[in-house]
């Protein structure tokens, strides 16, 4: 069944290597996308009850509880296999925890992306490790033991100590979920276009070397693999019975439908994304942008992104087989019965697999 996903593009501060659509904006900015988003949802003709639910963004863990209820309260199915709330950590009551679980949340993702102070300082976070110790345990007396935590690799100022520091806090915590992501330098970050121009704020001369950074990757996952979290997605390691039911409908070319700025749908055949501008979505709706899915070539891109891989069909031989079988011989994919995937070398190099498949 398909998956719903709802956009919450509002943060307490603006993280210095964030890219996405969401940042600080006024309290009245929040409350006219609320009642757009509202809007786009009761205008929605459900062809089909979800089966999940995620609140990204943004920071939908600071949406107080009524407006969260009256959200929610619009997405048939409650409760749902899974719905998942990105939330900031270091601050979660266990009044707000046991007001997510009320409103039907049974899975929490925190974006800690660090441990280490001196990382956490540099990136604009506000939070200690003690902080979100007293987070996961909030969430786990509210009932919320789903619980995902995010890191990054290769944050301004990580060494080898910080690293293996987050590394453990993570075995002491116990996450079921664990995303660990490389930092990605991109110009509509502030630490990217510092980076990109050569100059030092935000500790953009502190950010580690590109092997570097890949080293802190597989460290990452010997780590969590030797630990008992299986690398099921390139970034993505869960224990067994916790991979994300929601992120695998994208990675699989399952339906979903999305709410709210930046947010995006695909109904089998099409895929629409809503305008990322937030103020033109309060003033005007999602003034959505529909394009046709390249199906055959996107089975590859995204579901290469899988540990289990892809099926190579008779079908895709014309377009993709000469590709196919040159990334078999340089080892970068590998047979797996009748799929292919990424072998341990073809994930570092990802990026130049997928493009083949573009
Ligand atoms: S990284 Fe997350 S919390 Fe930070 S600004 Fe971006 S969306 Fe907000």
């Amino acid at each position: 069944m398909p998956g719903v996903y709802i956009s919450w593009p509002f943060c307490p501060q603006k993280c210095t290597y964030c890219n996405f659509a969401s940042g600080v904006f006024p309290a009245e900015l929040q409350a006219r996308y609320l009642e757009r988003l509202i809007e786009e949802l009761r205008g929605h003709e459900w062809q089909w009850t979800p089966e999940t639910v995620y609140l990204g963004g943004g920071t939908p863990g600071s949406m107080p509880e009524e407006a969260l209820e009256r959200v929610l309260s619009l997405v048939p199915g409650r409760p749902w296999k899974e719905a998942t709330l990105e939330a900031a950590p270091g601050a979660i009551t266990a009044a707000e925890a046991k007001a997510w679980m009320r409103c039907g949340i049974g899975r929490v993702s925190l974006g800690v992306q660090s441990f280490a102070e001196e990382e956490l300082r540099r990136t604009g976070r506000r939070h200690t490790a003690e902080g979100v110790e007293r987070d996961v345990r909030a969430l786990r007396e509210a009932g919320i033991g789903n619980i995902n935590i995010d890191l990054i690799a290769g944050l301004p100022a990580q060494t080898e100590a910080g690293w293996r520091k987050s590394l453990e806090w993570l075995r002491r915590l116990e996450p079921p979920h664990v995303s660990v992501y490389m930092l990605e330098i991109d110009e509509d970050s502030r630490l990217g276009r510092e980076i990109l121009s050569g100059g030092g704020r935000f500790g953009a001369a502190a950010v580690p070397p590109e092997d570097r950074i890949a080293d802190f990757y597989e460290m990452a996952v010997d780590f969590l693999e030797n630990h008992g979290w299986r690398r099921y997605e390139i970034s993505n390691f869960a224990r067994p019975g916790f991979e994300s039911r929601h992120n695998l409908k994208y990675w699989r070319l399952e339906p979903y439908a999305g709410f709210g700025a930046d947010a995006h749908s695909f109904d089998g055949v099409w895929r629409a994304a809503n305008t990322d501008d937030v103020r033109a979505y309060a003033e005007r709706g999602p003034m959505p942008e529909r394009t046709q899915a390249d199906l055959a070539g996107e089975r590859y891109l995204t579901g290469l992104r899988l540990m289990e891989g892809v099926e190579f069909r008779e079908e895709d031989e014309a377009r993709f087989g000469a590709a196919v079988r040159r990334f078999l011989d340089l080892g970068l994919l590998e047979r797996h019965g009748p799929r292919i995937r990424l072998t341990r070398r073809g994930v570092m190099l990802s990026n130049e697999v997928f493009e083949a498949f573009l």
